[in-house]
């Protein structure tokens, strides 16, 4: 049950909130719009203002426009300005369905439906008066869907198609009566009891008349009941039943007087007048109808005017008075010409609306349309791109599992393989200074082998161990001033033999011994300068050359290098680098070539190697805050375009702040 106006009164005194203030105003505004439209109008406008200002001047209170656009359509629409009525209408219905709030659409697809029906546009009517009971039933408003069912009933009622008033009356009515609606009973009574007559079932008409009767009287419904005697006269008048008819039209008469309605008085004149003459009482006929044309005349009402006119020429004309009559008939003609052009005006122009706002409602549907189309593109979209991102997710977090693993398990195999190794290279020591083994060249060597291979073997297990290290951030490095002339040298002099054996030349610059120290750990700098220059043997053909040339600088010659550094360049004649491979090289175990066919030599030409030695150099450099990487023309085994490997290190080593 709706609050009443005064309930609704107190409670816009005590509004608390701003809401509570803008919902109360609209829901008085909606209450008092048939009573006092001026008071509707300025309830419903302050609502929409304070809907807008204020706390909601960056986002407007939606429910409060809806609503207070869905007033003020009605009051433009009473106004007969149906263009603006349906423009506010169709923003308030596009706002409902933009925040999802399907419960206000029923009264607004109500104002757009009795829109169409002022403006003469039945199937438009029908369409919206429909899509109210369609859309009343889903939310669960069944006062809505049987308000748009008496609706619908009107539009019948315009067609004179009886048997549809008759049947849309009775079905709203039901709900009304079910809900316990006064008021829209008695509308839709009024409504059944007129298709009733219509269909010539005059004893359930009169029934329902009664019903109507005493309903509308039970609740004060004044103006309700003068329909309703007007409805039921015209009945009486239908069955030949003056007397009863005129004592109807008469109460109505009374009734219009009490609420000033000309409507209603006008209608019941005519009828008195129309009643008097179908029983021959031409003389009381002429009153009631004079009266009839000055109120009809005063109010502008045609059909009615016409009417009377037309009734008091028949009066005349039976009376015998011919010049009466004539006038009479004359007027009625002009009457109705008159009427009929300013119909006729009217239809034009309600034509030129319907044209208007058609075309206003198929650009907003295009546009609904496409808004729609893109929010679900968003929305499709998001959802893509969230979807691959968790894929992405997953993936990732299986590669590092993966990466875990692979760690985990190189660790576990190095520490199984040292323990072996290590009684191996104890049991060779043991062995190698026995003098029965030092006289036999044979044996002598076996025992050479086993001690080169058990040393070599640990070398791989201090690199793989080494690479687990760089790969989880634990390589511990110490700090201390290190001349890398000294380290360069070391290396060169361990390598000197392979050099020799693969006729190679290793040049190490003069400006290499002047170059200031650097700050860093002296044995994994050593680690990177003797993969970088084994490297460089292995990957260059017989004969070749490797350069070693050195430079420093104060400040860096590229913004990605360090400032006061040292720049340490390895330089070969070698089969180079291919281009996209120039990065990859360093990332773990990447090997050109197919690994199994390698001979697993650190210096033979295209020997072996285990894919760690750039990852392991890079990580290292990276931990002293340097750089490495390299250059090359590409990879050729033909021309030997050879590669540069750039080792920048930092002069001194900033460490993180504690903090
Ligand atoms: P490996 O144990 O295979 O030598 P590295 O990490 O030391 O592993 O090197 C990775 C790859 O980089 C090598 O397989 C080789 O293809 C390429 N590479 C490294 N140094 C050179 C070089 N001086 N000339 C040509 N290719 C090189």
């Amino acid at each position: 049950m709706p609050d009443s106006i005064t309930d609704l009164e107190a409670r816009l005194s005590q509004a608390a909130t701003p809401v509570e203030r803008i919902d109360t105003l609209n829901a008085l505004a909606w209450a008092v719009l048939r009573k006092d439209a001026s008071r509707a109008n300025a309830l419903s406008a302050e609502a929409l203002r304070l809907s807008k200002e204020g706390t909601f001047a960056s986002a407007p209170y939606q429910k409060g426009v809806i609503e207070g656009q869905r007033t003020q359509a009605s009051l433009q629409m009473y106004n007969a300005q149906y263009d603006q009525a349906l423009t506010l209408a169709f923003e308030a219905l596009a706002l409902s369905d933009e925040i999802g709030k399907p419960e206000f659409k029923p009264a607004i697809l109500n104002v757009i439906a009795s829109c169409y029906h002022l403006l003469g546009d039945v199937s438009q009517s029908m369409d919206y008066f429909l899509k109210q009971e369609k859309v009343g039933e889903e939310v669960g408003d069944r006062l809505e869907a049987a308000k748009a069912m008496l609706g619908l009933g009107v539009v019948y009622f315009d067609m004179d198609d009886y048997p549809n008033l008759r049947l849309c009356s009775e079905r709203s009515l039901a709900i009304f009566e079910e809900l316990g609606q006064d008021y829209w009973i008695g509308l839709a009574l009024n409504n059944l009891l007129y298709a009733l007559f219509k269909l010539g079932y005059h004893e359930e008409a009169l029934q329902r008349a009664n019903q109507a009767q005493e309903l509308c009287r039970r609740t004060g419904n004044i103006r309700g009941l003068g329909n309703v005697l007007n409805s039921l006269a015209e009945g009486y008048l239908n069955m030949n039943k003056p007397v009863e008819a005129l004592s109807c039209l008469h109460e109505a008469l009374l009734q219009a007087k009490k609420v000033n309605d000309p409507n209603l008085e006008i209608e019941a004149l005519t009828l008195i007048g129309q009643t008097y003459l179908q029983s021959n009482q031409y003389e009381q006929a002429l009153a009631p109808l004079q009266q009839a044309v000055t109120q009809a005349e005063k109010y502008k009402l045609w059909r009615n005017l016409y009417e009377s006119h037309r009734f008091l020429a028949e009066a005349y004309k039976q009376l015998g008075d011919y010049p009466q009559a004539l006038a009479h008939y004359e007027t009625y003609h002009v009457t109705k010409e008159t009427s009929f052009n300013e119909e006729n005006a009217r239809k034009i122009q309600n034509l030129e609306v319907l044209h208007r706002t058609q075309v206003a409602r198929k650009e907003a549907d295009y546009f609904a349309r496409l808004y729609q189309r893109t929010q679900e593109f968003n929305t499709q979209l998001e959802a893509e791109v969230q979807k691959r991102t968790e894929d992405l997710r997953k993936a990732y977090e299986q590669l590092e599992r993966l990466d875990r693993t692979k760690s985990d398990f190189i660790t576990v195999t190095a520490h199984e393989l040292r323990t072996p190794l290590t009684v191996l290279t104890g049991y060779a020591q043991i062995l190698l200074p026995d003098p029965e083994l030092q006289r036999d060249p044979k044996k002598k060597d076996l025992a050479d082998g086993i001690v080169t291979g058990a040393k070599r073997l640990s070398e791989v297990i201090d690199t793989m161990l080494l690479m687990v290290k760089v790969d989880s951030r634990a390589l511990e490095i110490t700090s201390e001033p290190i001349d890398l002339s000294k380290i360069i040298a070391g290396i060169a002099n361990e390598l000197n033999a392979a050099i020799k054996d693969r006729r190679q030349t290793l040049e190490i610059g003069r400006e290499i011994r002047s170059l200031p120290t650097v700050e860093g750990d002296k044995t994994a700098l050593a680690i990177v300068f003797s993969k970088i220059i084994e490297n460089a043997i292995k990957y260059t053909p017989d004969g070749g050359h490797i350069g070693i040339k050195g430079c420093t600088w104060e400040t860096s010659p590229q913004p990605d290098l360090p400032e006061k550094a040292v720049e340490i360049i390895v330089s070969d004649t070698g089969i180079g680098i291919d281009l996209k491979a120039q990065e990859l090289i360093f990332t773990k175990f990447y090997r050109t070539g197919n690994a199994l066919q390698h001979s697993s030599s650190k210096t033979k030409f295209k020997g072996g190697g285990t894919g760690l030695g750039l990852a392991i150099a890079r990580g290292i450099i990276e931990a002293h805050q340097g750089k490495l990487w390299v250059e090359s023309e590409g990879h050729d085994e033909q021309h030997y375009p050879g590669s540069h490997f750039h080792i920048v290190i930092p002069l001194k080593q900033r460490f993180p702040d504690p903090a």
